[in-house]
Order: structure tokens, then sequence, then C-alpha cells
């Protein structure tokens, strides 16, 4: 006969945590505190989440960021941050 049941004394096995950037609902955020305003991150996103205006760049499409993080290691000023 088979057994579904785990027996309480054997440790329960979880799945392996997925890379970072793999997981979804993380969220992009800009810090104007520390930003330069050098307008790279507009640049380099591929997917248009910025917007660089004036000398001071503003997230307008944060639900469009894959969480790539070629914003995040491009930005000078450490401002970006995912999480
Ligand atoms: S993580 Fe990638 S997609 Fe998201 S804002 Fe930065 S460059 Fe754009």
């Amino acid at each position: 006969m088979l057994h579904l049941r785990r027996a309480a004394d054997q440790p329960r096995r979880l799945a392996p945590p997925l890379p970072r950037a793999y997981i979804r609902g993380m969220a992009i955020t800009l810090d104007i505190d520390l930003c330069e305003g050098t307008g790279v991150c507009e640049q380099v996103c591929p997917e248009d989440v910025f917007e660089h205006t004036d000398g001071k760049t503003r997230i307008v499409q944060p639900s469009a960021c894959t969480d790539c993080f070629i914003c995040v290691e491009n930005c000078v000023a450490s401002a970006l941050t995912i999480d």
C-alpha cells in the first residue's frame, strides 16, 4: 500500500530558493536625495522605466521593470535599489 503522508520525524523538503533575478514582484526605487541626475538609468534601461528631463530623473513606468539590474549596476550614486 502506498503511503503519501509524511512521517512526523522526517524533515520537510522545500524547493531551493530561486535566483534573485527570477523573483517577480520586486520594486525599483529611486532615492532622489542620492540621485545626481546623470540620466544614465534612462539611457541603459531597456524598458523605458525612467524619464529624465531638466536634470531630474523620475520612475514613470515601474511595472515595466524586469529586474534586470542594469540601471542599478550603472548608477554612479547608488541611488537605485530593487527589492
Ligand atoms: S532593472 Fe532593468 S528594466 Fe528595471 S528599471 Fe532598471 S534597467 Fe530598467
